[in-house]
Parts: structure tokens; sequence; C-alpha cells
């Protein structure tokens, strides 16, 4: 048996034990885990420096707060979200007990990414444990040292039995792919999910698909431009870019561009200095394919702040692109990095139409003052999540469905979200013994006497 089949089979194993379904057991998993971000952040954001080049402070805020917050959430509301849920009768069950009992679906494989690898990876952990589940996690071997460090800490807080931690790249993920899970939980880019989403076919598993794709950034002529672009600039370069729901490029009419530009410009001078090569704040790219990658996208394209790079160091000053045209290199696909391309549109309506020509995007994003045009984009376009006048923070908001819509994704997690995608919603009726008069019209033989007609 291979080592990733000997995981599934000991996780299915004690997942058969029953012990994942007590309420106690998965409170008591979930204090361990918690217990594990209290004690190791400093390991925890080390190997995230060592990844990402973030800072401590960084790892806190953008991954392990949110993190604890969750873990104390579904502790505080566990007991509610795992009771039997009433619902709402007809006539003939009038007389019987209706309700929706959550189950766990059995055996979790997690598959997490790499650009905030602890956020996206250990998240959908804890509705597994919440929900009952066992679960395999395999963090990305792209976040080499979280990988490692996820691999060390987990079995030392959590039951290694039901939650093995799995490393390894593509083979070893394809091999855990061809085993049997109850759910697939994949977070990604949407060339691989189709490679899951085919392998969790072949045993009929379903999957949630944590994709992204090209977050567009509406910017009307009658907004605060200065507090508009300073969020976006948060939103664009923070962890140098590589942000599912980062606002990709920026559509807004020709006549604010410069003042776009401008206020974008500084606010990049204000958050991360003169030299964003040398701030603490700033971050890198992964690794040199993606550094490569995403340096070969401005081909083509008019630099008008930034382009200073460093392949040796992965790092890509934060970068903004004026007059980019639909066709050029860089709106072909996800940039997943600090170029901000901006398109000048001529008003709402073209914006909207360009948004609908392309892929469902992950989030979408609006700055303006009017409440028409918030309305507007909501009504006349779809996306993962839609966000006006400021960009990320709804991934912070639990009680909020995250995730994507058509190539951005399927499914969606987060607080109660995450353990209703993680739990079998069984309908149960309960029927007494009694009163088998009120049945006699159904059972045949089927006459008009019987129906009273
Ligand atoms: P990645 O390269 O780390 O791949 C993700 C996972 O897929 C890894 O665990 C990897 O081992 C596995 N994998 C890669 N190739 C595989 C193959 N051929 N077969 C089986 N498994 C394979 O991450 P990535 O895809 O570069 O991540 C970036 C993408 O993820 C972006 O598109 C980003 O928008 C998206 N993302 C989405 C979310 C979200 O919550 N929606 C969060 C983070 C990232």
């Amino acid at each position: 048996m291979s080592q990733e089949q000997q995981a599934v089979a000991r996780a299915r194993k004690a997942f058969e034990t029953g012990r994942s379904r007590s309420l106690e057991y998965r409170i008591y998993q979930l204090r361990s885990l918690q217990q594990l971000f209290i004690e190791r952040q400093k390991e925890i954001s080390d190997a995230v420096k060592k990844d990402l080049n973030k800072s401590e402070v960084g790892t806190q805020l953008y991954e392990t707060l949110g993190l604890e917050g969750e873990i104390s959430l579904a502790i505080r509301k566990l007991k509610e979200w795992a009771a039997p849920r009433p619902v709402e009768k007809n006539l003939l069950t009038l007389s019987d007990t209706v309700y929706i009992q959550p189950e766990p679906l059995g055996v979790v494989l997690i598959i997490g990414a790499w650009n905030y690898p602890w956020a996206v990876t250990i998240q959908p952990l804890i509705g597994a444990i919440a929900a009952g589940n066992a679960a395999v996690v395999k963090p990305s071997e792209v976040s080499v040292h979280t990988a490692k460090v996820m691999e060390e800490l987990l079995p030392l807080y959590i039951d290694k039995e039901l939650y093995p931690v799995v490393n390894g790249g593509v083979k070893e993920t394809q091999e855990l792919l061809r085993q049997k899970f109850d759910h697939i939980v994949y977070t990604g880019n949407s060339t691989v999910a189709k490679v899951i989403m085919e392998a969790a076919a072949k045993h009929l598993t379903p999957v949630t698909l944590e994709l992204g794709g090209k977050s567009p950034c509406y910017i009307d002529k009658n907004c605060d431009i200065s507090v508009a672009c300073r969020r976006v600039t948060w939103g664009k370069y923070t962890n140098c870019g590589q942000t599912c729901i980062a606002p990709d490029y920026i559509l807004c009419d020709p006549s604010i561009q410069d003042r776009v530009i401008a206020e974008v410009k500084k606010s990049i001078k204000e958050f991360y200095t003169d030299n964003p090569k040398t701030c603490l704040d700033y971050g890198r790219i992964i690794n040199q394919r993606h550094f490569k990658r995403i340096m070969n996208m401005l081909e083509g394209s008019t630099i008008a702040v930034g382009g200073d790079n460093d392949e040796s160091d992965c790092y890509i000053a934060p970068t903004v692109l004026r007059d980019v045209k639909p066709e050029a290199k860089v709106m072909q696909e996800e940039i997943f990095g600090p170029l901000l391309p901006i398109l000048p549109v001529s008003g709402l309506d073209e914006a909207i139409k360009f948004i609908n020509k392309r892929e469902k995007p992950l989030a979408l994003y609006v700055f303006t003052q009017d409440d028409q045009v918030i309305k507007q984009i909501r009504d006349e376009t779809s996306s993962g999540g839609l966000l006006a006048n400021d960009c990320l923070v709804h991934f912070s908001v639990s009680s909020l469905p995250f995730g994507g819509v058509g190539n951005s994704g399927m499914g969606c997690y987060h607080g109660k979200f995450t353990f209703d995608e993680l739990s079998h919603l069984r309908g149960c009726l309960i029927k007494k013994l009694n009163m088998e008069g009120v049945n006699s019209m159904r059972y045949p033989p089927h006459t008009l006497k019987k129906l009273g007609w």
C-alpha cells in the first residue's frame, strides 16, 4: 500500500470507530487546534516568512486571526449547528416529527493552495472536524516550509488517525485522488480543478472547488477617488497580489485614469515606502516559475508605476499599467501578482458588458457614491461575491458564504456554511404507529368513495 493509501485507510478506520461523531470529541479537537495557533505562532510565521516573505504581523492578520475566529465560532455554535432543524409540515404529516438532521459525510480530502497556506488549508479542516468527519489534509507543496511545519505540528495537537497530513506534489495528490473520499475540498486554479472533478466523478464524490479568476474592479467617476484607490492598493498588493480575491484589473472612465494612477502611486508609497523591496510589509512572489509567468504578462503594456524587479529575490514592485487593451497579455488570465492594469471604459454600461463577456469572477468590486450604480452592477452581473467600496474584507465575515460561481468555483464555505457543506443534511420524518385510519385513503383499492368524491 502506498503512503497515501495507508493514510486514507487509517482515517477511514478511525472514522468507523465513531469517535468523531460525538460533539464533545469534536469540541475537544477544535480546542486542541486552537491551542496550536496560540502556542506555535512563531513556527507558523517563520515558515510563512520563508515561503512568501510575509511579516509576523501579516501572517497573524491575514491567516491565523481568522482561523482562530472560525474555531471559536464553531466551538460556540456547534451544538446549534448539529441539532435537528425542524421544518414546515404538510397536511399529510401534521402529526409527525419532520426535521433535518445534519450528519457527518465520512472522510474528506482537503487540498490546499500556497498563497495563504494556513488559511485555505485549515479553514476547511475546521468545518470538517465540526461536522464530525475524518479529513486527510494535503497542503500545497509550493509553500514548502509551511507544508513541513503543518505536517509536524498538526499530529501533535489533533487526532492523527482521523486528520492525517499527507505531503507531496502532483504524483502524491493523484495517488490520493485515486482513493475513495466522501467529499473533496480543493483550493487552487480552474485547470487543476477539472482534474480533481474528473477523479472525484469516478467515485461519485461531491466537490467544493475554491478557485480564482480575474476579479474586476469598477471605479465610478462619482466617487472619492483618493479613498477608493487607497483601498484598491491594499487589496491588490497585499501578499504581493497573490490573493484569490485581489482586484485583478480596474475599469474606469478615461477622464479619471490619471487621477487613479496618481492616487494608487501615492498609496503604494504610503504603505510600502519609496523602496518596497526593503519594506517589511511587502511580500515576494512564491517562486521563480511564478515570477517569470507574471513578468511575461507585462509584454505589450505601458507601465505607469513600478515595474522594477529582481528575479534572484522573486521581487516585483507594485506596478500599475495604463490604457490596457482587452487583448493585452495581462488580460488573458488571472494575474495573481502585483500588476494592476487599468482599462478605460466609457461608463457603467460598458463596464458591465465587459464583465459579462468573461468568466464569472470570484469577487466583483465597485467603488461609487451612487447606490444606483451598486444596484445595477449587482442586478446585471454575477460573481462569487460582491463588494462595494472596499476590497477583500468580505472574506472575514463568517456569516457570508465564501465561494465562486461558474469558472471561479462551486460550493461555498466559512462559518456555518463549511459545516453544512461538509455534512449530509438528512431529511427525517418520524411517524407514530397509531392513527392508521388517517392513512386508509392512500392504500389501494383506490375508490372514489374512499376519497369522499
Ligand atoms: P497550487 O499550485 O498550490 O495547487 C493547489 C493544489 O493542487 C496543491 O495542493 C497541488 O498539490 C495540487 N495540484 C497541482 N497540480 C495538480 C495536478 N495536476 N493533479 C492533482 N493535484 C494537483 O496552487 P495554485 O493552483 O497555483 O493556486 C493559485 C490559484 O488558487 C489561483 O487561481 C487562486 O485564485 C486560487 N485560490 C483560490 C482561493 C479561494 O478560496 N477561492 C484561495 C486561494 C487561492
